[in-house]
């Protein structure tokens, strides 16, 4: 019965979240301004004071967070798989849950400092889209971690959200490096015909690591700009979505 009720509001057929990694310069540079000139917000998951140009992007990012943008939390340290090799000694088959509360709480008291406005409302991102700790019989999940602390949380998927179903503490985002405007557009309209809720992870925007162009992005925030009736696309900070949108409302429902 319920699945004969439209999940989105007159006239809206789907959602899509814009989420870029790891605060890469050129997300500064290209990315912010692209959403700005169409009226787009985008969610911004960082790690402070774990790059060296952290402290000189700040001001710039409370100023991305004064026009709607939201900065998420992506630990202090941005722990990932020992298998990367990344740090062999901090690496999550090494780590405990106390030591993922750690690095969450540390990036979340310096989040709260930074950009006051948006406490207790920023999501979460998974790095390397892994979450869990411990090795073999010893491996366990840190999404209750994150859970106790957020209402939503992004991982990594190939496929979109379908919003009835999804657990809100671990959603799917496609990752699009090298990928085309034409090809995120058709993933976006895809998700939007089928009633979904699509999130695309970025990070460098033409620079940086696992980058797309900026004219990627240029083409699909043009297309997002001209089809806001129809895909939810222009409050893509989950707390907006979640709190006053059909997802949060559908959750707590029964
Ligand atoms: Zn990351």
């Amino acid at each position: 019965m319920s699945a004969e009720i439209p999940f989105w509001p007159a006239g809206v057929e789907g959602a899509l979240s814009l989420t870029f990694d790891d605060n890469a310069p050129s997300q500064l540079a290209n990315a912010l301004p692209c959403l700005d000139d169409h009226g787009l917000q985008g969610t911004f998951y960082v790690n402070p004071g774990r790059r060296p140009a952290w402290e000189l992007q700040v001001p710039r990012w409370q100023e991305a967070a004064s026009r709607g943008h939201e900065i998420g939390n992506h630990t202090s340290r941005h722990p990932c798989s020992c298998n990367f090799g990344f740090d062999p000694t901090y690496c999550l088959e090494r780590l405990s849950l106390q030591d993922i509360e750690a690095t969450i709480d540390e990036a979340e008291a310096d989040l709260d400092q930074l950009f006051p406005q948006q406490r207790g409302k920023r999501s979460f991102c998974y790095p390397c889209y892994q979450s869990y700790v411990g090795a073999g019989v010893e491996r366990q999940s840190y999404v209750p971690v994150v859970a106790r602390r957020f209402r939503a949380a992004r991982g990594g998927g190939e496929r979109p959200n379908n919003p009835r179903l999804i657990d809100l503490s671990y959603t799917w985002a496609w990752a699009v490096e090298g990928h085309s405007a034409e090809q995120m557009i058709a993933y976006v309209d895809k998700a939007a015909d089928q009633g979904l809720w699509a999130i695309i992870c970025m990070h460098g925007v033409g620079g940086d690591h696992i980058a797309i162009e900026t004219r990627a992005l240029e083409g699909l925030a043009r297309h997002l700009d001209q089809q806001r009736q129809r895909i939810r696309a222009w409050r893509t900070r989950y707390w907006s979505l979640i709190t006053s949108g059909p997802i949060w409302r559908s959750k707590n429902a029964s």
